[in-house]
């Protein structure tokens, strides 16, 4: 089956490209580890080459992604983070970028430490506010790039208003769509150029792999992306690709999951005492519900909070759930739990953070798809324990 948008999201997660192999018609695509493949004569180039620049589970992984968003084309890469720089990489010497200022900390440290070697400009605005994209843009500004929900404090951005002023000024406009995941939000059909992906939280899903994808509908942005992917080299292992692969087939399910479960943790946050915020986009009470609604088709798996108290008591909830582990990233099938100042958001300044309104007493949760009671019985206990002052650690067998 060809990228067929006809088909819906969940039957095109599972069969687009994925007709039986030709060789033993295996339902599932082999894995081609292969590093070089055979020219049968030299009038011939074979449909793949060389791995690093073409291998057929990439190719068909990328056909499924570009599905998934709508859109034409997919360039993957060997981490979210080289997907970033292939965005960057459309920019040249002596032009500017401007970079939502609440954007995942590696972005970040792209801009503060690489940019300014490769002469690249790059400043700041607030993704909140039109105005303040504007009245940020220069003469040379060529790309703006943004991510919503933002982390951790899951704000919400209005994309189709972003796109707009950006068509308006002639910038390119990239989202970082990871938190949300295809399954919740498009941003190409909201009027973005370019959607990137860390392919390691929710399209892999089972927090064994480590990639990144471009996606676009231009064809030459496509070009110029996949040979500076062949060119740098930064491509996902054919492995790493069926592993995706076999992952994002379950994208909708699990998404479902997700998005349930963290409403269900939302709400029994918001109503805890010992819980002075609970930041989720799904909550009417969140600032941004109505934008969020009007963007996404369901608000995600990521929920965070501060406690009423101070940065002990986070630290001690950190340590004290059973079922949600302490850890970095999200998107998995498991639950997570993260300390922002030490974790996410570590690199930063004590400043730093308080300018983006990360305080010590802030948590992270990547919901995951367990029973939700035994998530909601977790974080109760991990919440009143930490209160009370016990902190030693209990394993469970689950
Ligand atoms: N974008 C976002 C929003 C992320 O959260 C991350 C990683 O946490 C990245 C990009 C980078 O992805 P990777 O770790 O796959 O390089």
């Amino acid at each position: 089956m060809t990228n067929n948008r006809y088909v819906k999201f969940t039957t095109r997660a599972i069969r687009v490209a994925q007709d039986p192999d030709k060789e033993a018609n295996a339902v599932i695509q082999p894995i081609f580890q292969s590093a070089t493949f055979a020219w049968n004569s030299l009038d011939e180039m074979p449909a793949h080459d060389y791995t690093r620049v073409s291998n057929p589970n990439r190719s068909t992984l990328e056909a499924v992604l570009a599905s998934l968003e709508n859109a034409n084309h997919a360039v993957c890469f060997g981490s979210g983070m080289a997907a970033v720089m292939a965005a960057f990489s459309l920019v040249k010497c002596g032009e500017h970028i401007l970079m939502a200022s609440d954007i995942y900390g590696g972005t970040q440290r792209v801009k503060d430490k690489l940019l300014p070697t490769m002469a690249i400009e790059a400043s700041e605005f607030d993704g909140h506010s039109v105005a303040s994209l504007e009245a940020a843009i220069q003469p040379n500004t060529k790309m703006v790039i943004f991510e919503t929900p933002t982390n951790p404090n899951l704000s919400v951005m209005d994309i189709r208003a972003i796109a707009n002023c950006c068509k308006k000024n002639g910038l390119r406009c990239v989202i970082d769509n990871t938190f949300a995941s295809p399954y919740v939000q498009n941003p190409l059909d909201l009027g973005c150029d370019i959607v990137i992906h860390s392919t390691t939280k929710y399209i892999s899903g089972h927090s064994d792999i480590i990639g990144g994808a471009f996606i676009c509908n231009d064809p030459d942005i496509q070009y110029r992306v996949f040979e500076y992917s062949k060119t740098v080299g930064a491509v996902p292992s054919p492995f790493d690709c069926w592993l995706t692969l076999r992952g994002v087939k379950t994208l909708a399910l699990r998404m479902e999951r997700h998005c349930h479960n963290a409403a269900l943790v939302a709400n029994y946050l918001a109503q805890n005492p010992r819980v002075k915020t609970t930041y989720y986009p799904g909550l009417t009470s969140h600032p941004e519900h109505a934008i969020a609604k009007s963007q996404m088709s369901a608000f995600g798996g990521m929920v965070s909070l501060e406690v009423d108290g101070e940065a002990i008591h986070a630290k001690r909830i950190a340590e004290a759930t059973r079922i949600f582990m302490l850890a970095e990233s999200l998107g998995g099938v498991e639950s997570i739990i993260g300390y922002p100042t030490l974790m996410s958001h570590g690199a930063m300044t004590e400043a730093e953070r308080q300018a983006k309104g990360i305080r010590p007493t802030h948590l992270r949760l990547s919901v995951g798809i367990e029973d939700s009671e035994d998530l909601l019985e977790d974080l109760d206990q991990a919440i009143a324990r930490a209160f009370i002052g016990s902190t030693e650690r209990v394993l469970v067998t689950v």
